[in-house]
């Protein structure tokens, strides 16, 4: 099931012209804290990171970590005040160079961690005998000033992939290559959320991104109804790609979220709507007024239905051209015979987007029934450090559209045989294995039991496994040289040679 979706998602993008790229799976937490925004969920509460510390600084801390503290005498003492100074004195110069991350936290424990030693210089100055005791408390507050400082920088595992092709299409200098760029990836993401069906912490994703540069000087209105030709044909591919798997109750819905120029100005319009209503909304709805109010629009709380209904449409307070290109992109859906529906609720939970936005339900999933989201961000890429690019993606959740597919009775769990080949008697293993050989060099798949079995077991296994035809080899066939061949379908027998039955095989299948 898995390869069969990953395959045709590769036929179908292949024939609008995208290539494959591989992000890898973790990146710098400063790129999506960047480009997905250190406001949404998925920053903030959904991304698995941590500290990759290494190095000199952090073998250093190693050390100090082990140091056996029952060992205090002359020696060991010296020893471990060189380690601790030196582990010092070069923190210092790694966090004034910048190559340790510095904040309030750190520069604390840092101090905490100098004092310890100041402290720990005049105890030594008392004496070690007679110290002991106090040598090692000051050498525990020293262990753990020492393990509070961040070594390294902070990595994440992806939640999504979309920076990460906008960061490789900077540092590839995608921006000379013919464009747009069209691009496609699938493989694992990663967020901590509470697993159910069809919610993963390791999910996996299909994605494809349309990347162009803007050239300089560019009139953006001119330019409106090329995007939205664009916008159209990415959204009839991924749909051509449903239609292609043969997904159940498929549904496209498709807003405009405007852009840097209208949507503070209806933002601020929600807002103040907002705060009139108040007190009617849940805790949550109130946070999103000061946070993100766009997101209450998101809210599924029954309560608060009757009081969205009546809020202020973004569609009614687009700028001329998030107004113009909507109409084109609706236009351009129409052409290329793609059934939407307008959702003027539809935002999305990620900063980057602007313009179209668009979401794919699916049948037979409950409550988790997006399958697909997408939309346009242009200023992406020049946010993290590239030209004026335009940008348009969406990423579909693979595990999802398989749950969809198989709910409707699409998956299978049978990957079906071309042949099953039984075989009785010893003389016959010989010729099924040199049988089964030459069928898989031709491309056949095909199933060859390990041991001898009856006819009727084996048969049970061939239908069982769904294989098309059964290749019988028995005393018989190996003296003749005319092998029994069963169709499964209708039970029919025929007897023909070796090369008459690879002749039928390949006209048939
Ligand atoms: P949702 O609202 O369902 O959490 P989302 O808005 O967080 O979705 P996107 O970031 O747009 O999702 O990701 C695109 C698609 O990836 C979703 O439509 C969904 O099919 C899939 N997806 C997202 N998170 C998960 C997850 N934790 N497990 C499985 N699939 C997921
Ligand atoms: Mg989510």
């Amino acid at each position: 099931m898995w390869n069969r979706v990953e395959q045709t998602a590769r036929e179908v993008f292949g024939t609008f012209g995208f290539g494959e790229i591989r992000p890898p799976i973790f990146e710098p937490t400063e790129l999506f804290a960047r480009a997905v925004g250190g406001e949404t969920d998925i920053v903030s509460k959904e991304m698995y990171s941590f500290q990759d510390a290494r190095g000199d600084l952090q073998e250093m801390r190693e050390m100090i970590r082990n140091l056996v503290l029952p060992v205090v005498n002359e020696t060991w003492t010296h020893a471990s005040l060189d380690l601790l100074q030196k582990f010092q004195s070069r923190l210092g110069e790694a966090m004034r160079t910048g190559e340790v991350r510095q904040d309030e936290e750190d520069r604390r424990y840092y101090e905490y961690f100098s004092q310890g030693i100041a402290h720990y210089h005049l105890v030594l100055s008392g004496g070690i005998e007679s110290n002991k005791l106090e040598i090692e408390r000051t050498f525990r507050l020293l262990k753990l000033a020492a393990a509070g400082i961040t070594l390294g920088p902070s990595v994440s595992l992806r939640p999504e992939a979309t920076a990460s092709v906008c960061r490789a299409y900077i540092e590839n200098g995608m921006h000379a290559w013919p464009q747009p760029v069209k691009l496609y990836y699938m493989g694992p993401m990663f967020r901590r959320e509470r697993p159910q069906k069809g919610r993963y912490r390791q999910f996996y994703q299909i994605g494809a991104e349309v990347l162009e540069m803007v050239p300089p000087n560019q009139d953006p209105a001119k330019n409106i109804g090329k995007d939205a030709a664009v916008d159209a044909e990415v959204i009839e591919m991924v749909m051509a790609f449903f239609g292609r798997l043969g997904l159940e109750g498929v549904k496209l819905e498709i807003n405009s979220i405007g852009d840097r120029e209208c949507r503070p100005k209806y933002v601020e319009l929600l807002r103040a709507e907002l705060m009139k209503v108040k007190d009617k909304l849940g805790p949550d709805s109130q946070r999103r007024i000061e946070t993100n109010p766009l997101r209450v629009l998101d809210s599924k709380l029954e309560s608060e239905q009757g009081i969205i209904a009546g809020l202020p449409r973004i569609a009614d307070h687009l700028c001329g051209n998030c107004a113009g290109q909507y109409a084109e992109v609706k236009r351009q859906l129409g052409m290329r015979g793609v059934a939407y529906a307008e959702n003027w609720r539809l935002v999305r939970g990620l900063d980057y987007y602007m313009r179209t936005t668009f979401e794919i339900t699916a049948r037979g999933l409950g409550s988790q029934n997006a399958v697909c989201g997408g939309g346009r961000y242009d200023g992406l890429v020049e946010l993290l450090g590239g030209p004026p690019t335009k940008g348009i993606g969406f990423a579909i959740g693979e595990d999802r559209l398989i749950l969809s597919l198989q709910e409707a009775g699409k998956g299978g769990v049978a990957q079906g045989r071309d042949v099953f080949v039984a075989w009785m008697g010893e003389n016959a293993q010989a010729t099924a294995i040199a049988a089964a050989q030459k069928l898989r060099a031709a491309g056949f798949r095909v199933e060859l039991p390990p041991v001898e079995q009856k006819f009727r077991k084996a048969l049970d296994q061939a239908n069982r496994l769904g294989a098309r035809y059964a290749l019988i080899l028995g005393d018989d066939e190996i003296a003749t040289g005319q092998w029994t061949v069963k169709t499964l379908a209708d039970g029919s027998q025929t007897k023909m040679s070796e090369a008459e039955f690879l002749e039928m095989l390949r006209k048939s299948l």
